[in-house]
């Protein structure tokens, strides 16, 4: 039989095609997306552009990588010049006949999307992270850049992380590249400055000039005129005669000639309707209109805009599973920051060159993190981490400090004892962990590796820690 091309069979708004099965949404269907997560790839038709950002938002914005990672296609109706729809969907299709071109896309991405492990993320802006790189890493995308969009609440969108936020919470996307950033998951280049209004981090302004007395932006201007044979200088309105357009001076009833010649306008003078101030320099005031603040222009806050571009410890993130952010772990008592405790043994170090004596740092490394944290909700894990901390601390002196190098590496310090009873305190504790652990997960094992290093004053912190760590998977 021939292949007319008329193949192509919907059945319960499901198509089967070259072992794919595709999700025909139409403007009739309802917004629910549930169904996403039963196929492959999502085609979304095209005729009403309303319905068409609603329904990518909804699966964007969606939590579960079963349906935010989902291939979308537009089946044209329409041209979408909508640029951040543009930028959430992978392609469009102008009839169903020409499905076999996305199919190699659909492949692509379902593979890429089966490199990734997801795990839990402790914090909210982890969560994000995670859902953003994830997403680049799917589709190929290296670049986030920033697009100029009306609809979004600070005038810039970056899609695929912001279609998470709602507009008037779009302001917080900066926060969270920011945070980003500073783990290394991001590196930017400067691309633009916003203002947002100081009350709420809304970008819709309305810039006017206002009366500095009474702030009212209803006034009216007019030129002063400085007649120079007399010394005269007043508003224009006073030169002005009922019966003709020329100029007489007030003062000594001259007739005006030329501008440059006989007067000029040295300035202008604006007049308030509300209050009859007159002034000559006005205030400069932008409206929020979503909150209705006027803010002073000098109150605004000032934002940069940058492009961001996935690093290599970003997509390693995408694929291992972007937990926590060092400031997720900070927040755990009884530990200190990363770089306090570099801190703290660079001065070691430097004593241990001084006199002599014996100190040791250890590193307690989880080996199947995303194992671990893919099966516990985000609070579990801080309480989780908690309580490896409590053990720990307890088996250690109170001028010992510890801290996170990561979600899964702790690293510690064991000041002025002998290397051979470090190693011994460490087994003890990592019996405890053990102990603790198989309470806490019935069903799985959670491995650990441990190292343990004597104080060299002849290294640097960074490279104690360097080999401290080198062998942990
Ligand atoms: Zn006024
Ligand atoms: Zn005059
Ligand atoms: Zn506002």
């Amino acid at each position: 039989m021939e292949d007319n091309g008329n193949n192509i069979k919907v059945n319960d708004s499901v198509i089967e095609y070259s072992g794919f099965t595709f999700l025909l949404i139409d403007a009739l269907d309802s917004l629910n997306v549930d169904k996403v997560q039963f196929n492959n790839a999502v085609i979304v038709d095209g005729k009403d552009p309303d319905f068409i950002r609603q329904i990518v938002r909804r699966i964007r914005s969606n939590n579960s990588p079963d349906i935010y990672l989902k291939p979308i296609f537009i089946l044209k109706g329409i041209n979408i010049i909508d640029p951040f729809v543009n930028k959430l969907v992978d392609g469009t299709i102008f009839s169903l006949e020409q499905i076999e071109f996305i199919v190699p896309t659909v492949e692509k991405i379902l593979t890429k999307v089966s490199d990734l492990k997801f795990t839990n993320s402790i914090s909210f802006e982890a969560q994000m992270i995670e859902k953003t790189i994830n997403f680049m890493y799917t589709c190929d995308v290296y670049d986030l850049e920033p697009v100029p969009y009306v609809y979004a609440g600070i005038n810039y969108s970056y899609p695929i992380l912001s279609v998470n936020f709602r507009q008037s919470e779009e302001y917080i996307v900066l926060d969270i590249l920011d945070i980003a950033e500073r783990e290394g998951i991001f590196e930017s280049e400067y691309f633009d400055r916003i203002y947002l209004c100081s009350n709420c981090s809304n970008g819709h302004l309305t810039y006017r000039e206002v009366c500095p007395k009474c702030g009212s932006s209803n006034s009216t201007t007019e030129d002063i005129v400085h007649h120079f044979p007399c010394g005269y200088v007043g508003p224009i309105s006073d030169f002005k005669n009922e019966i003709d357009d020329q100029l007489d001076c007030p003062k000594c009833n001259k007739r005006l000639r030329h501008i440059g010649v006989d007067y000029d306008k040295p300035s202008i003078l604006h007049e308030c309707k509300g209050c009859a101030h007159k002034f000559q320099d006005y205030n400069v005031k932008a409206k929020c209109l979503s909150c209705l603040t006027d803010n002073g222009v000098e109150m605004l806050k000032g934002r940069e805009i940058r492009k961001y571009k996935l690093t290599k410890k970003g997509e390693l993130a995408a694929i291992n599973g972007f937990v926590s952010t060092s400031k997720d772990i900070e927040e755990i008592i009884g530990t200190v920051k990363f770089d306090t405790f570099k801190t703290m043994l660079k001065y070691e170090i430097e004593r241990l060159r001084q006199t002599e004596g014996s100190s040791n740092i250890c590193a307690i490394h989880i080996s199947n993190p995303s194992q671990v944290y893919s099966k516990i909700g985000s609070e579990v894990q801080k309480g989780l981490l908690k309580d490896l901390v409590r053990v720990i601390r307890s088996n250690i002196r109170s001028s010992d400090v510890i801290t996170f190098q990561s979600s899964s590496t702790i690293v510690l310090s064991m000041n002025e004892i002998p290397n051979r009873i470090a190693k011994r305190i460490l087994e003890e504790i990592i019996v405890m962990l053990k102990r603790l652990m198989s309470t806490a997960f019935k069903n799985m094992e959670v491995d650990f590796e441990t190292n343990v290093m004597s104080l060299d004053y002849k290294l640097s912190p960074e490279l104690h820690i360097q080999q401290l760590t080198k062998d942990f998977k």
